[in-house]
C-alpha cells in the first residue's frame, strides 16, 4: 500500500492503524497538499470523518498543524490539507491561536464579502461572500468544549476552514475576481489570505 493510500484512508483499517501516529502521515517535504498534485483532488475533495477521542495523538496533530501553518504564512488550516482526512482545524488571525476539533456551526448571520485565497491553491485569490458571523461549537485540542463566536475575519476563516473538512473549496463559494498572483505582487497583508 502506498503511503499515499494511508493517507487517503482506502487501505485498511488495521493498517492505518500501526501506521502509527496521525502526524506520521505528513509528508515531511511540503506538507500541504495541493489542490493540482495527482492525488490533491481526491484528497481535498473528501469528507473528513469525525474524531472519536482527542488523545496525546491529537495534541501533536495539533501543533504540527500549528507549525506548518505559521511557517506557510496562513491564518488557517485544515487537517485534510496534511492528507489527514479528520474533523479538525486550526486558526489565528493574529489575535491568538485555536484548534477547533469536530467542529459545528451553529448560526451563521449578515453578509461580508472579502479576498481569500487557499494554502492548498496557492497563488489563486478570489473575493467569496461569506456569513459576517458565526458561532461554531466543538472542541479543542484537549477534549474542552469550546463556544466561539467569531466576526469578520475570524468568521471568515472559520466557514473556509469548516468547508475544508466536506471537502468543499473557495473556488466552490462561487468567488468573484478570480485571479493568480505572483509572490511579486503579494504585499505584507497577504498571508490573510492564505487558508
Ligand atoms: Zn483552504
Amino acid at each position: 500500500m502506498s503511503e499515499r493510500a494511508a493517507m487517503t484512508g482506502t487501505g485498511e483499517q488495521s493498517m492505518a492503524k500501526s501506521a502509527g501516529k496521525l502526524t506520521d502521515l505528513i509528508r515531511k517535504d511540503d506538507p500541504i497538499v495541493k489542490y493540482d498534485e495527482a492525488q490533491g483532488v481526491h484528497i481535498l475533495r473528501q469528507r473528513s470523518k469525525p474524531v472519536l477521542g482527542v488523545n496525546q495523538d491529537v495534541i501533536e496533530l495539533v501543533e504540527h498543524m500549528e507549525r506548518i501553518m505559521r511557517a506557510a504564512n496562513g491564518v488557517g488550516l485544515a487537517a485534510p490539507q496534511l492528507g489527514i482526512l479528520q474533523r479538525i482545524f486550526v486558526y489565528d488571525i493574529g489575535d491568538g491561536f485555536h484548534a477547533v476539533i469536530n467542529p459545528k456551526i451553529l448560526g451563521r448571520k449578515g453578509e461580508q464579502v472579502g479576498i481569500e485565497g487557499c494554502l492548498s491553491i496557492p497563488g489563486l485569490q478570489g473575493d467569496v461572500v461569506r456569513a459576517n458571523e458565526v458561532v461554531v461549537k466543538g472542541m479543542d485540542q484537549f477534549g474542552k468544549p469550546v463556544r466561539i463566536r467569531g466576526e469578520g475575519m475570524t468568521a471568515r476563516v472559520i466557514q473556509h476552514e469548516n468547508d475544508h473538512l466536506d471537502g468543499v473549496l473557495f473556488i466552490d463559494r462561487n468567488p468573484e475576481d478570480l485571479h493568480w498572483v505572483t509572490s511579486d505582487d503579494e504585499g505584507d497583508d497577504s498571508p490573510q489570505t492564505r487558508e
